[in-house]
């Protein structure tokens, strides 16, 4: 009853009468005023005036099943919320979820990982509370062989919604980190269990530096916050609904041709790296260019002055010349 409790509260403007309640939910006044009771336990302010019933005058910035599911505007993505204190990573625990049976668009979000993933085994800084730290578990009927543009498609859903919530713009440093103001606010890492030709899930993993203060020495110099940025400390909840349902709407998108065809133009408004000189760091033989955009399949298109080279996102990060992006 908590999560209808809450959505009717923000849907309604006013107040909500005690009656209404209990006729919505078939309770008694005594259950009603329990699940208030509970929701400002939890940190939600709740005004009960006589003979005017309740009203919702803030919430907590927690990270709640309960919170998620009386915002949630989408289809599917966030159908199934499973949220923890404390997890390895995110990724892992949708796996073995994706493993247990859990549907597709199952979104697991978690107050602190203890083994944060980055690509290729480096590991992602996630303090409790600081920040975002979700994963959207997919299961679509698509070639393995274009899973990893996916990570492409999570990239654009996250610089946009970060740019809507607030007000600054989220630039994207190819393939996946998102970038403000020259530095890091969030990285994606994309794993896929899969057959030859049959995927059996994917799962989206993205990190969102929201209110942190301060990075350790090592990533200080590439890493911030929105806080850090802004001088604001952001609704978690609100950030992540906004990432499903950006990443609903280009999901979409790339399912009609199973690329990014249709989202390239939008993808390169977004790169940081658009037009500047890059460095590859490409473990067979690191390289520079300059950075074009990119093709439809999620490649880099990088002009070496003697050619135009593709860089695929497996193997390689990209440097500016001149430092981080
Ligand atoms: P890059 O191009 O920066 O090398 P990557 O895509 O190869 O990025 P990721 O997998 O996105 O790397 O992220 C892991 C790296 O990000 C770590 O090695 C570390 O340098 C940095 N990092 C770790 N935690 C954070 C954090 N909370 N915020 C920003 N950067 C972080």
């Amino acid at each position: 009853m908590r999560t209808e409790l809450l959505t009717i509260l923000r849907e309604t403007d006013g107040y909500v009468s005690g009656q209404a309640l209990c006729e919505k939910f078939g309770v008694s006044r005594t259950a009603v005023w329990k699940g208030i009771r509970q929701l400002r336990e939890s940190g939600y302010v709740i005004e009960a005036v006589q003979n005017k019933g309740y009203r919702l005058i803030s919430s907590p910035d927690i990270l709640s099943e309960n919170e998620l599911m009386s915002i949630r505007k989408t289809e599917w993505a966030g159908q199934e919320i499973r949220c923890f204190p404390v997890v390895d990573s995110t990724n892992t625990k949708a796996q073995q979820l994706a493993e247990d049976g859990y549907p597709d668009g199952t979104l697991v979000v978690a107050e602190q990982q203890d083994a944060g993933k980055g690509r290729r085994g480096r590991s992602w800084e996630s303090p409790r509370g600081s920040g975002i730290f979700m994963t959207l578990l997919l299961k679509p009927q698509l070639s393995p062989n274009n899973a990893s543009m996916l990570t492409l498609v999570a990239a654009l859903a996250t610089a946009s919604a970060v740019t809507e919530q607030t007000g600054r713009p989220a630039g994207i440093k190819w393939p996946n980190d998102i970038v403000m103001n020259g530095k890091k606010i969030c990285g994606i890492l994309t794993e896929m269990s899969a057959q030859t030709d049959y995927i059996n899930h994917v799962v989206i993993g993205i990190g969102i530096n929201v209110h942190n203060d301060s990075f350790p020495d090592e990533i200080s110099c590439m890493a911030t916050s929105l806080f850090l940025e802004t001088g604001k400390h952001f609704n978690r909840a609100a950030l992540i609904e906004a990432v499903l349902e950006r990443f609903e709407h280009y999901y979409a998108v790339f399912r009609k041709t199973e690329d990014l065809s249709a989202l390239v133009h939008e993808y390169d408004a977004c790169l940081v790296n658009a037009h500047q000189k890059v460095r590859v760091l490409d473990p067979k033989e690191p390289f520079e260019g300059k950075a074009m955009g990119i093709t439809p399949r999620g490649e880099l298109i990088v002009d070496t002055w003697e050619s135009r080279r593709l860089v695929s996102a497996g193997e390689v990060s990209v440097r500016g010349v001149y430092g981080y992006v």
